[in-house]
């Protein structure tokens, strides 16, 4: 098993990616501290990779509360006994986040809150529970909008994944000797509920997809598979990437008819 021993803590374990991913992790052996602001969805990912034979213990969190981060963290290592691979992958994309001229101050520093201060908490308390276990990996969910421009606009939303890839490369860079790794997961435009709850409508949908060279959403379940590749040994000369998962969205110029 690839994560056989291993502790690994989701932040957004209660749906989407989070809750995909704890369960691959889970079957790959890892235990799983499941995080989530969402009570039902934690307990239903924990319940559901108990019933599959896996081990999971769920910690209700708001990434964006240092109490909180400090909170999970330590519940990991009381738990599990040590901390080996942190996933921040909690994140928003606000209903009324638009342009530079339509987007309101409280939209911006709440997209900020969760997604940018939500990785650098989960860092501050994460990082030093990695050292204490002599090393480990930590992803950070970014996006492919952080290397792309939209004309469908959600400049909060895609300056805060800017922010995480940046930050991602720094930390990656302080901790290399420590044996930390630090990567930047950058999911394209996935078939989740963050997604389709905008693309709700076949026009919309078919106005992103043209954007792809695959001509499909991806699966939450796909972005599962890469982060078990970065959490795990077959990544080890793997840090401070831009971790592109996106169905060849990002190498397109033209897409196929
Ligand atoms: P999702 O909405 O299905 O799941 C996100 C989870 O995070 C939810 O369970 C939610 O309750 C939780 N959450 C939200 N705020 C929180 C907080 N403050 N503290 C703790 N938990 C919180 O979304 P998803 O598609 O699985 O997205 C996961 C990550 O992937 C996000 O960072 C998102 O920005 C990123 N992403 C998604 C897509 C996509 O197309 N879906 C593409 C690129 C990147």
């Amino acid at each position: 098993m690839r994560l056989k021993d291993k502790v690994a803590l989701i932040t957004g374990a209660g749906s989407g990616i989070g809750y995909q991913t704890a369960l691959r992790l889970a079957r790959a052996g890892a235990s799983i501290v499941a995080v989530d602001i969402n009570e039902e969805g934690g307990l239903q990912c924990v319940a559901d990779i108990g019933q599959r034979g896996g081990s999971a213990t769920y910690v209700q969190a708001d990434v964006a509360l240092a109490a909180d981060c400090e909170k999970m963290i330590a519940a990991a290592e009381s738990t599990y006994g040590k901390l080996d691979v942190l996933f921040n992958n909690a994140g928003i994309s606000h209903a009324d986040d638009d342009d530079a001229i339509n987007t309101t101050e409280t939209v911006w520093d709440q997209t900020m809150a969760v997604n940018v201060k939500g990785v650098f908490l989960g860092c501050k308390y994460g990082i030093p529970a990695l050292q204490r276990a002599g090393g480990g990996s930590i992803i950070n969910t970014a996006s492919f909008v952080a290397v792309l421009g939209a004309a469908t606009p959600q400049l909060a939303y895609t300056a805060s994944k800017g922010a995480v890839l940046a930050m991602t490369r720094e930390l990656a860079v302080i901790h290399a000797q420590e044996n930390i790794r630090v990567n930047a997961l950058c999911p394209g435009p996935l078939r989740t509920e963050l997604l389709m709850k905008y693309l709700d409508t076949e026009e919309k949908k078919r106005r992103r997809l043209v954007h792809i060279p695959m001509g499909r959403f991806g699966e939450a379940s796909e972005i599962a598979d890469a982060v078990l590749f970065l959490a795990s040994e077959e990544s080890s000369f793997v840090t401070g990437s831009t971790f592109l998962v996106d169905g060849g969205i990002t190498a397109a110029y033209v897409t196929p008819e």
